[in-house]
């Protein structure tokens, strides 16, 4: 990891794609403060869940994701859970026939998601045209 030596605190420099730059500059403005502070702050918050995540959940861990469900193998229980969300926004663990568990709270760190509700909004503008 290269820092700049003239930068005291030492920073390292990133790349960022210039049309992402541009929404997070708009969301540090929002929050009146520097795009520097707002991207620390975001990733400092990232890394802090990602390590909390794995000591309460340290069975239980993604290992794959389909169109619309994220899988998350429960060590524990020699488990494969498939968790999904229905249309209204209820969840449901296969493992544990629940609306909701362990798998589907440590599911909803994935970013898989994204994609499955991106998915989902597709079909609800294909239904509704
Ligand atoms: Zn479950």
């Amino acid at each position: 990891m290269r820092t700049n030596p003239r930068n005291k605190e030492g920073v390292v420099n990133i790349q960022i794609y210039k049309p992402l730059y541009d929404k997070i500059a708009k969301l540090a403005d929002e929050q009146n403060i520097t795009i520097k502070e707002y991207v620390n702050k975001f990733l400092e918050g990232h890394v802090i869940t990602i390590e909390l995540m794995r000591q309460r959940f340290s069975q239980i861990m993604q290992v794959g994701a389909t169109d619309t469900a994220v899988l998350m193998q429960d060590k524990g229980k020699n488990v494969i859970a498939s968790v999904t969300m229905q249309k209204n926004g209820d969840m449901h663990c296969s493992a544990c026939k629940k609306d909701f568990c362990e798998h589907i709270f440590a599911s909803l760190f994935s970013p898989s998601w994204i994609t499955i509700l991106q998915n989902m909004g597709k079909e609800d503008t294909l239904q509704s045209s």
